[in-house]
């Protein structure tokens, strides 16, 4: 076998700061989360030691407010920073990714009290957040969602069940959407329900074909009781608050992919320079060569696209078009980047002793999550044709 250690990504970053944060990221991703992360995931194993390091060292919070414990930086850079978690283990990747999205309505719309009292415990107090939206029978058609909240007194009763929550059952805190009002986007509202709240249960995780190791459940809201005080935003406005979450949601995910592709790709190339057939290494072969050029490729454009969003979003210009295309491309790249990999390992490649095939699995799930990948065709056709098309 060829040693040689992949190249780190060359990566523009606007500050010292910035690059001492990916100095910081690196080093913890090749010493705690990469080493045990084929084991773990095998045996379904939820790596919760590495998201409190994370959180001890300001990882957990990084595009968010200082003033409320974030870390203040552009999105620029928190999503590299989740591309080379993603690069390292998915399920923490992607779980940072969860987390910050769930953390996202209450940062946004929370008053300066709620902001106050929650989020420097969510950003980084070591509080693992997940984001409930989807439920049995409301995926795609998220803004039919069931699950009810009635107010009662100062209270809000939350009944119903939410389905496919990623940290489901070991999140400490869930921002869940439900129903207040009448049928459609405009009868639903955002709460911050805390995980050990009396009648919460998750169901057992589901049995995935990848991401075994990041717990993925039903959760039943059995009447439970909320005060007002955890509403975030107005009564019906959760499902603005919802969306606009899953806007920048979305580029996490796009970062991710283009982690595991690259992940993908530094494997395929160093078991390419050191396999030998018909007495020369493999790379040699021209058949693979332009394999590996248009794996490369992909994701150098991957990455230029989900960056030319985020930095129209730190700019504080709309992205919304540009994150719906950012996921599409990225997580389609990483599809065919990861069945690219397996290929160039052969049999290998389709064996557990590598991990090319882990990564195969784990890229498919990016092409559903956050919306598919033919919803976000029907977001970026809708922003082409403009918003009264359907
Ligand atoms: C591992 C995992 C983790 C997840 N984590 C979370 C989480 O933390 N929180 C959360 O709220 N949800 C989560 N989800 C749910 C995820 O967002 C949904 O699975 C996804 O939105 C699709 O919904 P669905 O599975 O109900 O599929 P459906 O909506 O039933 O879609 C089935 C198929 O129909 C297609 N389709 C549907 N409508 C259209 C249309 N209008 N045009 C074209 N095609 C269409 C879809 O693209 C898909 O191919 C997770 C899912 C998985 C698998």
């Amino acid at each position: 076998m060829n040693d040689r250690a992949p190249q780190p990504v060359d990566r523009q970053l606007p500050t010292e700061e910035s690059r001492d944060l990916l100095a910081l990221v690196r080093e913890i991703a090749q010493r705690e989360i990469r080493p045990p992360a084929a084991e773990q995931e095998e045996a379904g194993h939820f790596p919760r030691d590495v998201f409190s390091l994370l959180s001890e060292s300001g990882l957990l919070g990084l595009p968010y407010d200082g003033e409320f414990g974030g870390g203040d930086q552009p999105y620029e850079v928190y999503l590299q920073v989740l591309e080379e978690l993603a690069a390292a283990r998915l399920t923490v990747g992607l779980g940072v990714s969860v987390h910050s999205l769930a953390c996202h309505g209450l940062a946004g719309y929370g008053t300066k009290e709620q902001k106050a009292a929650h989020l420097p415990a969510m950003l980084g107090g070591g509080l693992l957040g997940a984001y409930c939206l989807s439920e049995p029978s409301s995926g795609s058609d998220a803004a039919s969602l069931g699950t009810k909240a009635v107010r009662d007194g100062d209270d809000w009763v939350i009944t119903g069940t939410k389905a496919w929550i990623t940290h489901g059952g070991i999140a400490d805190f869930y921002t869940v959407l439900a129903r207040t009002g009448g049928e459609g986007p405009k009868g639903i509202t955002a709460f911050l329900v805390p995980g050990d709240a009396e009648g919460l249960s998750a169901a057992a995780p589901e049995k995935k074909m990848g991401m075994k190791g990041s717990p993925t459940a039903q959760l039943h809201f059995d009447g439970v009781r909320v005060p007002d005080a955890r509403r975030i935003g107005e009564e019906g406005q959760g499902f603005t608050i919802a969306l606009a979450a899953l806007d920048a949601g979305r580029l996490g995910i796009a970062a991710c992919a283009i982690g595991v592709a690259q992940a993908a790709l530094d494997e395929s190339l160093a078991y390419a320079l050191g396999r030998k057939q018909f007495n020369r290494p493999i790379a040699d072969f021209q058949g693979l060569r332009f394999m590996l050029a248009d794996m490369a490729t992909k994701i150098e454009a991957g990455r230029s696209l989900y960056l030319a969003a985020a930095r129209l979003r730190d700019a504080g210009k709309p992205f919304s078009r540009q994150a719906a295309m950012a996921k599409l491309f990225c997580t389609d790249a990483a599809m065919a980047v990861t069945t690219d990999a397996v290929q160039i390992l052969g049999g290998y490649g389709y064996t557990a002793d590598f991990p090319a095939e882990r990564l195969m699995r784990e890229a498919k799930v990016l092409q559903i999550v956050e919306g598919t990948n033919q919803i976000q065709r029907v977001v970026i056709a809708r922003h082409l044709a403009g918003p009264e098309s359907r």
